[in-house]
């Protein structure tokens, strides 16, 4: 069975994270980031890199964005983009899209879009070192 694909958008620590524990787990994984600078350092750790605004509908076509199984918006701080990214995704066939909030209204935003999951980096990493430091002997994982 070939491998799921996935298209990471925004390559920040979120973002740029995500992709790398994906690579680690034998999946592909296509980054894609506006800074040519960051796209550079992730360039040789994932399948595909590229330089560019996701919310260039075109390009996102040319990539063949459409046959990704999951579409992650990592971008959290400029939520226009964000949410044109998470529209973009939606719109041109990805299967799964996940987006990642930067407070509850984005978040509301982003469901109203029709997005899969929405992630809350912060409020969840409280939510899991809570359990973490009160249930003795738990796996990390
Ligand atoms: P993190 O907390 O994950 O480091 P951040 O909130 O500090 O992220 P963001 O503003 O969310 O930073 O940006 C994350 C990454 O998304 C950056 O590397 C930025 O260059 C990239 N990015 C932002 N907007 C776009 C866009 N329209 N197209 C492509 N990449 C973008």
């Amino acid at each position: 069975m070939k491998p799921k694909q996935f298209a990471v958008i925004g390559l920040g620590r979120f973002g740029s994270s995500l992709a790398l524990e994906l690579m680690e787990l034998g999946y592909e994984v296509l980054g894609i980031d506006r800074n040519e600078e960051v796209v550079e350092d992730m360039s040789e750790h994932l399948t595909h890199t590229v330089v560019a605004d996701a919310t260039d509908e075109e390009m996102l076509k040319s990539l063949g964005i459409r046959n990704f199984d999951c579409g992650i918006v990592a971008i959290g701080d400029d939520i226009q983009m964000s949410i044109l990214s998470a529209i973009l995704l939606k719109e041109l066939g990805v299967s799964t899209v996940v987006a990642k909030a930067i407070s509850v209204l984005h978040g509301r935003a982003l469901q109203k879009l029709g997005v899969d999951r929405v992630i809350f980096p912060e409020r969840d990493m409280g939510i899991r070192v809570a359990h973490q430091l009160v249930t003795p002997n738990l796996l990390d994982y």
